[in-house]
């Protein structure tokens, strides 16, 4: 697996963007170069209105299919929400939960995010949990602060089976969709001590199977540093996942490196 300890995985977070014949479109055209995907996992998580079309567009190929949120019951009046159960069986096998959007705009706390990734995992989804300190936060030198209290309340009572069954997203806030990317040194040492809290919560190998994710501005021209770090096991990517041409070679880098 070339210079990685953990097979990559590339998600693409296309927001709250595209309509259904869009992501349609979007969808056909990452489709076209669906080879490039060999040893890395490549999941697609467009919004839920486009989910049924995009899992039709990609059956068949190496394409994943996530959502981007999920409520923590299965059924009920919880109007607006979307279940774990009606996300499988669409095709989903991914979510994400917690995304800094999700936590600025509409309420989203660990605890929430925790109550999501178990409801998720009860349902056979693989959450993909997002962590990552503001810029205020950074500056005043509370970065590893911040992670730990996340980290912490995010996995809250899960079991060393259910944390080796998920992903982190290591997100800095003032990274995404900003431009700005944090220098690969520097996200490595973080997700090294993401990796640290999960050795001390549970064990040395839960914390090396541990899948951690890097998002925050990452696009065609930065991927390769980026993915080349030790503890970086791959991307959550927003902007540059909305164009079929910089997604695909954002997969061809991580496949290079895994080759
Ligand atoms: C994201 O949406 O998770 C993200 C990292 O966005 P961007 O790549 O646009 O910064």
């Amino acid at each position: 697996m070339g210079k990685k300890e953990r097979p990559l995985v590339i998600a693409g977070n296309w927001k709250m963007n595209k309509t259904v014949a869009e992501a349609r479109k979007l969808a056909q055209e990452l489709v076209e170069g669906a080879d490039i995907i060999q040893a890395s996992t490549a999941v697609l998580c467009p919004p839920f209105l486009t989910l049924e079309t995009v899992a039709k567009t990609i059956e068949s190929t190496a394409y994943r299919l996530g959502a981007q949120n999920v409520y923590w019951e299965n059924a009920g009046a919880y109007t607006g929400e979307v279940s774990p159960p009606m996300l499988r069986a669409v095709g989903c096998q991914y979510v994400i939960v917690g995304h800094s959007e999700r936590r600025q705009y509409f309420g989203e706390t660990d605890a929430s995010v925790n109550r999501r990734i178990k409801a998720a995992q009860d349902s056979g989804l693989i959450p993909i949990a997002c962590v990552g300190e503001t810029l205020q936060e950074r500056e005043a030198g509370k970065t590893r602060d911040v992670i730990k209290r996340q980290i912490t309340g995010v996995l809250e009572g899960l079991s060393a089976e259910a944390v080796e069954a998920l992903i982190i997203a290591y997100e800095p806030v003032w990274a995404i969709g900003t431009g700005m990317t944090a220098e690969p040194e520097d996200t490595d040492e973080v997700h090294a001590y993401i990796r640290d809290l999960v050795q001390e919560k549970y064990s040395p190998e839960v914390a090396r199977s541990l899948t951690i994710l890097y998002g925050g501005s990452v696009n065609d021209q930065n991927a390769q540093s980026l993915l080349s770090m030790r503890n970086i096991d791959g991307a959550l990517i927003g902007g540059a996942s909305l164009k079929a041409p910089s997604f695909l070679q954002i997969l061809k880098t991580a496949e290079s490196l895994m080759a």
